[in-house]
């Protein structure tokens, strides 16, 4: 028996990356996952598969967070699965690198709706289903809290924003025992990074140098973390900032 046997958990964008690794890493505690995906529903599955091989359960659910009545299509369908959820992690996400000048309407709407609509409605829409006692888990960024990359500007803002909402979200919910926290990684290895990490040569040299473990995060590191969040022993922690940068921001 996991931990987290018999609860439920969802995460959103866990095609891939970050996600994938928190998706398995629940499962592997004994929750049943909702692996969510944008577009990439082999990928999802390939997850779902890897959950069952490992002797748990999950299933897909898919939905472009873009898209206008996103939310509605992830409860309509989660609620063919299952009924009622412990974790919600909020971890799909899109960058915008560009400096202030070469950004366009068009690409700082999309990562504001993706980053911080997407949550929020989610969370609003889907608040009925969670279940006392029960855990909201945003992937936020060290990006947040340091100006080391101002071209990711608007993206580093939409995850202000959510470090806002888990914030203010966490006193709402407090009463009913469910934690609300960001968990903020650093440069982690997935296809978002690939182009920094092996684009240049010493790519992989120059983000390490950043954290002061001298490395670079992968998935599991920060699944690591989100699953101590989402597990009992997490209980006493709410409206945190939870810094899974590896020392990044010293
Ligand atoms: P990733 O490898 O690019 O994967 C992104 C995931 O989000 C995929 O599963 C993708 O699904 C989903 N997604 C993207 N756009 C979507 C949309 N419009 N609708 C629905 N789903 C969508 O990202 P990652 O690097 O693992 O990052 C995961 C989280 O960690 C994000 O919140 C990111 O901001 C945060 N983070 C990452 C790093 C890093 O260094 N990697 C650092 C700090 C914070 P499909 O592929 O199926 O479309």
């Amino acid at each position: 028996m996991g931990v987290l046997t018999g609860r439920t958990a969802l995460v959103t964008g866990a095609s891939r990356g970050i996600g994938r690794g928190i998706a398995e890493r629940l499962g592997r505690d004994g929750a049943r996952v909702a692996v969510h995906y944008g577009s990439n529903e082999a990928a999802a599955k390939e997850v779902v598969a890897a959950i069952e091989t490992a002797g748990g359960s999950a299933f897909v659910i898919g939905a472009d967070l873009v898209s206008p009545g996103a939310a509605q299509a992830v409860w309509a369908e989660f609620d063919r699965h299952a009924d009622g959820l412990d974790i919600l992690v909020n971890n799909a996400a899109i960058g915008a690198s560009a400096p202030i000048g070469g950004i366009t309407e068009e690409e700082l709407d999309a990562v504001f709706t993706v980053n911080v609509k997407a949550p929020f409605l989610l969370v609003q829409q889907g608040i009925g289903r969670l279940r006392d006692g029960g855990r909201i888990i945003n992937i936020s960024s060290g990006l947040a809290r340091t100006a080391l990359m101002p071209d990711l500007m608007a993206y580093a803002m939409t995850k202000g924003a959510l470090d806002v909402f888990s914030r203010d979200l966490s006193k709402v919910l407090g009463p009913r025992g469910i934690t609300v926290n960001s968990v903020a990684p650093g440069i982690i290895d997935t296809d978002n990074t690939a182009e920094l990490l092996y684009g240049e040569e010493g790519g992989w040299e120059r983000a390490a140098s950043l954290s002061a473990l001298r490395g670079v995060g992968s998935p599991a590191e920060v699944a690591d973390v989100v699953a101590f969040l989402a597990s009992n022993g997490g209980r006493w922690v709410t409206g945190s900032w939870v810094d899974a940068t590896g020392g990044s921001l010293t």
